[in-house]
């Protein structure tokens, strides 16, 4: 009897133990297994045990060691689990091209590239950039043993989304998109600093302006309100399920302390699981957070990428980046790919007078339509090819080419 229960237990804890092991996918470098208790979730009374690999390293692991916690560790008590691969055996084993030494100063940068296109990472820097477009990482880049070392996660999150995975696509016919203008009602959200008019006025104009324009395109477009009405975010999330939305976009406009006046353009999606955000805004960061949103990662970063990218173009406006964040909970539940774009500063005077005008966020709307076109693209609609050149690389330099009025990197 005894004997028995002993093999039931044998069995169980193998189970455990197998299920803890992250999947491998035959992707990643061939690592050892260590078992580690560093991850802890801030908010659960356990810790959690995960089974991480470590890259083979005959140095003692330098990053575990340096990491410092943020200057204002609010919600981050523990450092993370640091696994570092070495991003030339990344990308041998995922037919990416070899990096290249970009630059030594200021900094010093990489280049990695796909014919999906660049990728531009900086040594110790969570900045980095995907065919010219800002972009943030977990974790800035390393050096360990002379090898360029790339987070697991950013890797993961990231680098293979971009450079490996096949861009978003639609197979269905009218597939569905809800677009969700911020705030509403009682909810004003920001104001002009001209004339104090109200965030919620402009985004339901651009919203209402966006969704013919993406009926034309194909879609099925719903709007999470047409009027000044007060939305909660857990109504805009359930909402979308109910019409069983492919896409979710939330569109804002964003605001900033009058002494700084910034400017640009900001994309946010839900920061993957394991990853600290690139903006908190004074809200907890539990890193260890695995929202229904955190499934379509790789598709949440390609989406806020695209639409980016188009508002960029069509605004002029200053690329602030694809940032991660936790505290936007219109985010978390979406169960489908889901972004929040902030198409400018109702706190600066320059942007906000163009908010302000109809003529502009017209252009907005179009731009995101762009972004999200179902039609292949007719002959006159293609962008021309030409235009800014880039040295890849120090000792044997490539050229890539960037297709003028586009993000596309054409390979020669
Ligand atoms: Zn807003």
């Amino acid at each position: 009897m005894y004997k028995f229960a002993g093999f039931i237990l044998v069995v169980m804890w193998s189970c455990i133990v197998g299920l803890a092991r992250p999947s491998n996918d035959g992707k990643m470098p061939k690592m050892s297994w260590v078992n580690t208790n560093l991850v802890r979730n801030p908010f659960g009374p356990e810790p959690v045990k995960l089974m991480v690999p470590v890259v083979p390293s005959n140095a003692p692991a330098a990053p575990v060691e340096e990491w410092q916690p943020p200057a204002t560790p609010k919600h981050v008590p523990v450092r993370p689990v640091t696994t570092w691969v070495s991003l030339d055996t990344w990308a041998a084993e995922h037919g990416v091209g070899k990096p290249h030494l970009l630059s030594n100063t200021p900094v010093t940068t990489y280049t990695i590239g796909s014919a999906r296109g660049v990728v531009v990472l900086a040594i110790g820097n969570r900045e980095a950039t995907w065919n010219g477009i800002e972009i943030h990482l977990g974790f800035g880049p390393q050096i360990i043993d002379g090898e360029i070392c790339v987070y697991g996660l950013d890797l993961q999150k990231n680098l293979e989304p971009l450079l490996c995975d096949p861009p978003l696509a639609f197979s269905e016919t009218n597939p569905v998109i809800v677009i969700d203008p911020g705030h509403g009602g009682a909810n004003v959200g920001t104001h002009s600093i001209l004339d104090g008019r109200f965030e919620k006025e402009f985004t339901l104009d651009w919203a209402k302006r966006l969704a013919p324009l993406l009926e034309a395109e194909g879609w099925r477009v719903f709007l999470t309100r047409t009027s000044d009405t007060y939305v909660t975010n857990a109504v805009r999330v359930t909402f979308a399920e109910q019409h069983h939305a492919d896409l979710f976009i939330s569109l804002h406009f964003n605001s900033g302390a009058p002494d700084e006046a910034p400017e640009g353009i900001e994309t946010y999606c839900v920061t993957p699981t394991g990853m600290p955000s690139t903006l908190t805004r004074g809200y907890s960061d539990p890193w260890a957070a695995n929202y229904p949103n955190n499934t379509f990662d790789a598709q949440n970063l390609q989406l806020a990428l695209q639409l980016h990218a188009a508002v960029l173009r069509a605004s002029g406006e200053e690329d602030r980046g694809v940032c991660r964040a936790r505290f936007m909970d219109v985010l978390h539940g979406q169960q489908c790919p889901a972004v929040l774009i902030e198409g400018g500063y109702l706190s600066n005077p320059r942007e906000a007078r163009r908010i302000e005008n109809a003529e502009f966020r017209q252009k907005l709307a179009q731009a995101v339509a762009d972004a999200m076109r179902l039609k292949p693209e007719t002959e006159n609609q293609k962008p021309e090819t030409g235009g800014q050149k880039a040295e890849v690389g120090d000792q044997k330099p490539e050229i890539f080419m960037l297709e003028s009025g586009t993000n596309r990197v054409k390979w020669p």
